[in-house]
């Protein structure tokens, strides 16, 4: 009897991930196209499977995976991603403002903002510091949304934010107005003071990295020094400046 139970319990298991995976193609196949090119990279959330129709066709009696009816389904899964992306950037957009009180709320906007670094710790350890912290760092939406769509908790770290206010100051730009974009496009290449002297004074002497504005706001999170700051040097600048910054 117990195996007969197993092999019910086994069987029913497999028909409802068979659905779970049905659910995932029409997906792609159909509610993805469908949405804005600016949706395509999304991951669609797990809370998806919630949703009263589709945990209706999963979790149903029947002994047949059964037909996902495009009209029905369609929708409904297009309605919800449109909302819940909307709602999760509302969610960022707060939290930017709510440790940069000095921010207009112009809306989605200030996620284009260079300062939109969202941080969260991989694993459940108790936050150490930075140096030694495996802490994944997110550009905007483009990268937050893969975060917010695996449930991971995003914050706003404003060590994050002191890196970019010195790459900015180096540059002579806002950080409280200049976007990712335009940083992107200039594409500035900086070297860390510190790594720099290590490499040089290294027998042999080791070969530079240099770092995109984007690896400078990742180097604050690296291994490197925790003791004292972070220098940045501008590369391929006729007048090359320092900006220093005490962390
Ligand atoms: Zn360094």
């Amino acid at each position: 009897m117990k195996a007969k139970a197993l092999r019910i319990a086994g069987e029913r298991k497999a028909l409802l991930e068979e659905r779970s995976g049905a659910i995932d193609g029409f997906y792609g196949r159909v509610v993805r196209p469908s949405l804005p090119p600016t949706f395509w990279d999304l991951r669609p959330p797990a809370l998806l499977y919630s949703l009263p129709g589709v945990a209706e066709y999963i979790n149903s009696d029947l002994d047949v995976p059964g037909e996902i009816s495009e009209e029905a389904f369609l929708p409904e899964i297009s309605g919800f991603i449109t909302q819940w992306v909307s709602q999760e950037k509302r969610r960022l957009v707060d939290l930017l403002l709510s440790s940069h009180p000095y921010l207009d709320d112009s809306g989605e906007k200030v996620l284009d903002l260079s300062l939109a670094i969202f941080t969260c710790e991989r694993g459940n350890s108790a936050r150490v510091q930075h140096w030694s912290s495996p802490t994944c760092v997110a550009f905007g939406w483009q990268d937050a949304h893969f975060y917010v769509s695996a449930g991971w908790d995003l914050k706003v770290d404003l060590v994050g934010y002191g890196a970019l206010c010195i790459l900015l100051g180096i540059l002579g730009l806002d950080p409280n107005i200049t976007l990712a974009s335009t940083l992107t496009e200039m594409n500035p290449k900086f070297a860390c003071m510190h790594c720099w002297n290590l490499a040089k004074s290294a027998q042999p002497p080791r070969e530079v990295h240099t770092l995109t504005w984007k690896d400078c706001v990742c180097h604050f999170f690296s291994s490197c020094t925790p003791s004292s700051h972070l220098s940045l040097l501008i590369l391929g600048h006729a007048s090359s400046r320092l900006g220093e910054a005490v962390h």
